[in-house]
């Protein structure tokens, strides 16, 4: 037969404590699900007017990279949601990428040095690279280098005789 419900007895070595480590735990886990949660506002998104070639080509991506060479580091963040061209690979981050991509390069020395494009004759276009960044990376005249173009406006120029 069932009795009322019984008292839960308590006995002060069976109550749980929470360790600082525990409640650092549970605010990563909650933050955790929190991200999980937040869609991109740009999921499903298909058939966008691209800024750059104007196509309607721009669709959701998931397999954005964020690649880019501060001085004397590389940052690269995978798997970043936004927008992709398929006609021109124009690549546009949405809002929770930019937020990922502001945290990794937040306090990074902005890396970014202007420079001019010139031509240097026989219809050949030149740029003359900054001498701190001749300096540290040790760029000499005739080290070759790879340029990879990322979208119409982006490159990406990678050393191969850099004894950095
Ligand atoms: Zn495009």
């Amino acid at each position: 037969m069932k009795t009322k419900k019984e008292k839960m007895e308590i006995h002060p070595e069976n109550i749980p404590v929470i360790t600082p480590e525990m409640m650092e735990k549970t605010a990563i886990e909650i933050a955790k699900r929190r991200t999980g949660k937040k869609e991109s506002p740009v999921k499903g998104a298909k058939d966008i007017k691209c800024p750059s070639c104007g196509n309607s080509t721009m669709s959701y991506a998931n397999d954005l990279t964020f690649d880019v060479t501060l001085t004397g580091e590389r940052i690269v963040i995978p798997n970043l949601t936004g927008l992709k061209c398929s006609k021109c690979s124009e690549e546009a981050f949405d809002a929770n990428s930019t937020k990922i991509i502001e945290k990794y390069t937040i306090d990074k020395s902005v890396g970014g040095y202007e420079l001019k494009v010139s031509t240097v004759g026989g219809g050949k276009i030149g740029m003359y690279f900054p001498k701190d960044v001749l300096r540290v990376m040790k760029i000499s005249k005739s080290d070759k280098a790879i340029l990879t173009p990322l979208s119409n406006r982006k490159m990406i120029i990678e050393l191969l005789n850099s004894t950095a």
